[in-house]
């Protein structure tokens, strides 16, 4: 057990007192409504709200180039940026409710798209850069897209083609674009040039759609989830109470916006505090990040296990060899963050490494080890206050809780909680599905334990049944990972006549390490000897490379699919290594 040690008075410094006073009204009123009583509107509490304060002048964007200059937009400056997006999209005759989809890299286009189509209450709908047309075509249809921003090499490539193929959508609008092409093609710059800096954010009520996200695709076809402006309630409650944030602080989230947590947390949340937040535009790389934490002085730092565990296996001890005084909190979503990450962090920041766990669906972080409460490695912590989660069985669609602790069943989470998501695009049966009365199924198994803490054990889908027991495919990594040779593992379970399932793993070696015979014995002892015969992996296969999304995650049903010859599915979302 690890506590921090940096001395900060932190917003939740006693969960038990934060949980049982905890109520969304109150945390509605710290934040501003819009004038007249006219709702509140996540870009109004992001931007406009600060730009009228002593904030204004305060930077709220910095975006590092691909060479390390860099470029700052004040509260003040994002505030007519956006309001003159607003505007464009008014020209355009865009309505409320219709879809604005931006395809581009982390450029400050992308980000007065995103907040000024908030204010103009259409929707945003962000895409990760690097997808292909296909994946493209997919979610611009599947999401009815009105309006695209993107840039003019994007354009020429990857949309161009797709054109004929989308009939709704109205207008591009191309970021780096001098002039006009035609009605349909235009220039941002020369749209932002006419448009009036003045902005009257229209009403906006808790229910009035804001964002559509889609998911990882980890588990097959990815899902459109649809969220309303009243997620900014736990935008903002989990920016104070999860990422602690205090005037001054300068942040980095390194997720792309063309996933969930590049948008909740690398555009919203840190605007709703007021703070700095940093975006490089370029994707990881070792010695660049940690010269960004130390350039820019940031004191906290919003990443992924798939982040860290590169960081992991290099020999550079980021403390000795760089300053990062002002580093105070690490943060880790995405995927189970183990416990020899957890204690990386220790180690070599001085400070824990802080999980936490969501989803799309619920639209900002539901359970978290906060900064002032005991870090347990490898937990992903407690409930977020004002969020009712169990652990409970499932049977014939009834719920059953399961009020001991440590035992493992399904994670459900109370609806009610402002970001829960309101739909999948589309798909309403499937909607219907995620829910047995009041309680949203995440789809993904933990335990609780006596102090409140859950874990997690993996996604309902990939667990492994084998011999009679059950297996989370993430214990079985877990203990892989912690064998001096193993760099990464990804488990699934192989149909096996006699018993069930047979626990298979793919193990990627640290650089160096020759795969022979002699070094997957002794993994496989490792193994056994530390979890025992039935559930260590009865079969080890050594890979260059495991197969992710681009958001980071293992993509066991792929490694099954290939083991088992079947066809691969949705891949759109695998990362090309
Ligand atoms: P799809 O729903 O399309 O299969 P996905 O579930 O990977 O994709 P996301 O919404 O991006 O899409 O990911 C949420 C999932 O990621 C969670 O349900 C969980 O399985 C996993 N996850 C996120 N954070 C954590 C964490 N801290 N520990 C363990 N698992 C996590
Ligand atoms: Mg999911």
């Amino acid at each position: 057990m690890i506590s921090i040690k940096k001395n900060i008075d932190h917003h939740l410094s006693n969960y038990d007192k934060v949980q049982s006073s905890f109520s969304w009204d109150e945390i509605a009123k710290e934040l501003n409504e819009l004038p007249d009583g006219k709702g509140l509107n996540i870009a109004h509490e992001a931007i406009d709200r600060h730009a009228q304060t002593h904030l204004k002048d305060t930077v709220a964007l910095r975006f590092i180039r691909k060479d390390r200059s860099f470029q700052d937009l004040t509260y003040g400056e994002l505030q007519k940026q956006t309001s003159k997006f607003a505007n464009v999209l008014q020209k355009l005759g865009v309505k409320k409710g219709e879809r604005v989809f931006s395809f581009a890299g982390r450029v400050p286009e992308l980000y007065t798209t995103a907040l000024g189509t908030l204010k103009y209450t259409a929707v945003f709908c962000p895409l990760f850069s690097v997808f292909g047309p296909d994946p493209v075509f997919q979610r611009l249809s599947r999401g009815d897209a009105t309006v695209l921003v993107t840039t003019s090499l994007l354009f020429e490539k990857k949309i161009k083609p797709l054109l004929e193929r989308l009939p709704s959508l109205r207008f591009i609008i191309l970021t780096d674009a001098s002039e006009h092409f035609s009605a349909q093609i235009m220039s941002f710059p020369k749209l932002m040039e006419q448009a009036s800096a003045e902005f009257s954010i229209p009403e906006t009520n808790p229910e009035d759609a804001a964002l559509l996200h889609f998911t990882s695709g980890t588990t097959g076809m990815p899902k459109g989830v649809l969220h309303v402006h009243q997620a900014v309630l736990t935008h903002y409650a989990t920016g104070k109470y999860v990422l602690d944030f205090h005037e001054g602080d300068r942040y980095w989230c390194t997720a792309d916006p063309g996933w969930v947590t590049g948008t909740s947390y690398g555009i919203i949340t840190p605007l709703l505090h007021g703070v700095t937040s940093i975006i490089d535009e370029e994707e990881f790389d070792a010695i660049r990040w940690y010269s960004i934490l130390e350039e820019h002085k940031i004191s906290i730092w919003y990443t992924a296990p798939t982040a860290i565990r590169r960081l992991m296996r290099l020999e550079i001890k980021p403390c000795e060899e760089y300053h990062l005084e002002d580093l105070r909190l690490i943060l880790s979503v995405g995927e189970p963050l183990h416990a020899e990450a957890v204690i990386w962090g220790q180690e070599n920041f001085g400070i824990p490494i802080l999980d936490n766990w969501w989803q799309t669906e619920t639209g900002g972080i539901m359970i978290a080890n906060y900064p002032s409460m005991t870090v347990k490695p490898g937990s992903m912590g407690k409930p977020l206050p004002g969020v009712e989660i169990a652990i409970a069985e499932i049977n014939d669609k009834e719920l059953k809780f399961i009020t001991e602790p440590n035992i493992q069943g399904h994670l459900v989470l109370k609806k009610g909680f402002p970001s829960l998501f309101r739909g999948y695009l589309h798909e309403e049966e499937r909607y219907n599905k995620c829910f047995i009365g009041e309680w949203y199924l995440s789809g993904d198994l933990a335990k609780k334990d006596a102090d409140g803490y859950f874990w997690f054990i993996g996604r309902a889908d990939d667990i492994i049944k084998t011999s009679g027991h059950m297996v989370g495919p993430f214990e079985v990594e877990s203990t892989l990972m912690r064998h001096p040779a193993v760099a990464e593992a990804a488990v699934i379970g192989k149909p096996d006549p006699i018993i069930g399932e047979l626990v298979k793993a793919f193990v990627v070696l640290k650089s160096g390490i020759e795969s022979n015979e002699e070094i997957r014995m002794d993994i496989m002892g490792f193994a056994r000897k530390l979890m025992g015969p039935a559930v260590a992996p009865k079969e080890i296969e050594f890979v260059e490379s495991i197969p992710k999304t681009r958001s980071g995650k293992i993509l066991r049903r792929l490694l099954k699919a290939r083991e088992l010859g079947l066809p691969e599915g949705d891949i759109s979302t695998l990362e090309q290594s």
